[in-house]
């Protein structure tokens, strides 16, 4: 998508602090980070939100928690963590680019806000 960040992201055409890479998934550091590691795990073709996850892309999604797992193993997150994603408005979805959040390194509240 030619305005979406993430996808410009992916494609190397605005930096970003990446934590992982493969020809389908990027993880990249968060640029406001709410946990001591915050990571973004996307994948690298665009897909709007949760919402739109169905029986054409859900491996990639699979893939992406494999990612989430292996980061969150080798950054020694051993004492728990967090993937989230905010799926639209009201919850507050701010890019529009499925991702990830990989939060960890403090305890969590639950429920969330
Ligand atoms: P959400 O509000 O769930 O859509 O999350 C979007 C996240 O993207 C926020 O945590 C932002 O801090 C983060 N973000 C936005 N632009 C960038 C960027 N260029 N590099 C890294 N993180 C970003």
């Amino acid at each position: 998508m030619a305005d979406c960040i993430f996808c410009k992201i992916a494609a190397g055409e605005i930096p970003s602090n990446k934590a992982y890479e493969d020809d389908k998934v990027l993880a990249f550091y968060d640029l406001d980070p709410q946990a001591p590691t915050h990571i973004l795990v996307i994948p690298k073709e665009h897909i709007k939100s949760a919402a739109e996850i169905d029986e054409t892309n859900s491996a990639l999604i699979a893939h992406v928690f494999e990612v989430a797992a292996k980061l969150a193993k080798e950054l020694g997150l051993d004492n728990g963590f967090r993937v989230v994603t905010n799926c639209g408005e009201s919850a507050g979805q701010s890019v529009h680019h499925i991702h990830f959040h990989l939060l960890g390194g403090r305890d969590f509240t639950w429920p969330p806000g």
